[in-house]
């Protein structure tokens, strides 16, 4: 049981950032307005989420990391509206059987927190008291000590998983709207280095320019297309054009809902159509696919990452008229 527990788990948890995304998104999903990501040596050997969202009432603690258990569906009549970033219950289930998991939390009804530890099978083995603000800290130390192979290869592999993670947390810092994030890494003795730090300011605007600065949001202008009854597209786009010259493949940012996913067909199609100043130019993207939730489904995969659409041929088709508009000649 225990080795297929392991498996199933790192089908959930792929890596470092998937392992935070899910972190992330239950302190969104429990409605903080604050989420602080803290990593020791870049996350290799344990990382944190920090937030002030509503925390975890006492009779959830003994079944929190139990595989399947969930506080979200019982809000909603079926799948087809959920609007949380969780349902299925795996995420600290996962993470328990694949590190070491620990949890401190406190809801307003609380005037303590409690420190919770779980160990590989996700039975809670020690509870005590502790001093916390209302909200709810996960920390998971050594991800994959359970695996030895992916253990070997996150090791190996650390500073781009760690890039890809900070790529990650950008897409959250340009999306969410109202909600403060911070993320940290401590190396060595203690020397820690604020990575990424935004105020949560209630515009995408404003966010680019958190994220990326005035002299880059210049170059951009909004997008806000309706390509189908049912399908909008908010965000911004390089002008034609326009561009440092260097490639900025690396700047484009799709999300479903306000949730962050991976478009290769929308990613491909935005770079044919724009005209950089040469063909090696690639243009920024931070593109909002806002949709009713029955028309997309962002299960497909387990890491929650890919995303379908139920007419992803028209929702193209359109968008490559739309974007053709933007970005023809006749414009520049
Ligand atoms: P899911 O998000 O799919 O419900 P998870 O395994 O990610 O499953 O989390 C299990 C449960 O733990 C959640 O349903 C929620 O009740 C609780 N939980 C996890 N993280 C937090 C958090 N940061 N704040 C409040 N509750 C949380
Ligand atoms: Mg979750």
């Amino acid at each position: 049981k225990g080795v297929v527990h392991r498996i199933c788990a790192g089908q959930v948890i792929l890596d470092l950032s998937s392992a935070v995304k899910e972190l992330v998104e239950n302190s969104l999903d429990a409605g903080a307005t604050s989420v602080e990501i803290a990593l020791k040596e870049y996350g290799e050997e344990w990382f944190q989420v920090i937030d002030n969202g509503c925390g975890i009432p006492p009779n959830n603690f003994k079944v929190l990391a139990l595989k399947h258990h969930t506080s979200k569906l019982a809000d909603f009549p079926d799948l087809q509206s959920l609007t949380t970033f969780g349902f299925r219950g795996e995420a600290l289930s996962s993470l328990c059987a694949l590190g070491e998991l620990t949890v401190e939390t406190r809801t307003k009804n609380e005037s303590v927190a409690t420190h919770l530890t779980f160990d590989h099978s996700g039975l809670l083995t020690a509870e005590r008291k502790t001093a916390r603000q209302i909200g709810t800290t996960v920390t998971v130390k050594k991800l994959f000590c359970n695996l030895p192979v992916r253990s070997k290869k996150f090791q190996h592999n650390i500073r781009k998983e760690y890039g890809k993670l900070i790529s990650l947390l950008n897409a959250y810092a340009l999306i969410a709207k109202g909600v403060r994030l911070v993320c940290t890494n401590t190396t060595g003795k203690n020397v820690k280095s604020v990575v990424l730090k935004t105020q949560g300011s209630g515009s995408l605007k404003d966010n680019i320019i958190t994220v990326f600065g005035m002299s880059t949001f210049s170059c951009l202008e909004p997008v806000n297309l309706c390509i189908s009854n049912s399908c909008k597209v908010d965000g911004y786009l390089s002008r034609s054009g326009y561009g440092s010259g260097r490639n900025l493949g690396d700047r484009q940012f799709f999300f479903v809902n306000g949730r962050p996913v991976d478009m290769p067909k929308v990613s491909k199609l935005v770079n044919e159509l724009y005209k950089g100043a040469n063909s090696r130019q690639y243009p920024i993207a931070i593109m909002n696919f806002v949709v009713p939730t029955m028309a997309c489904d962002v299960n497909v995969t387990p890491d929650k990452r890919k995303v379908f659409f139920s007419d992803e041929v028209s929702i193209l088709h359109s968008l490559r008229e739309a974007l053709g508009q933007i970005y023809s000649p006749s414009r520049v």
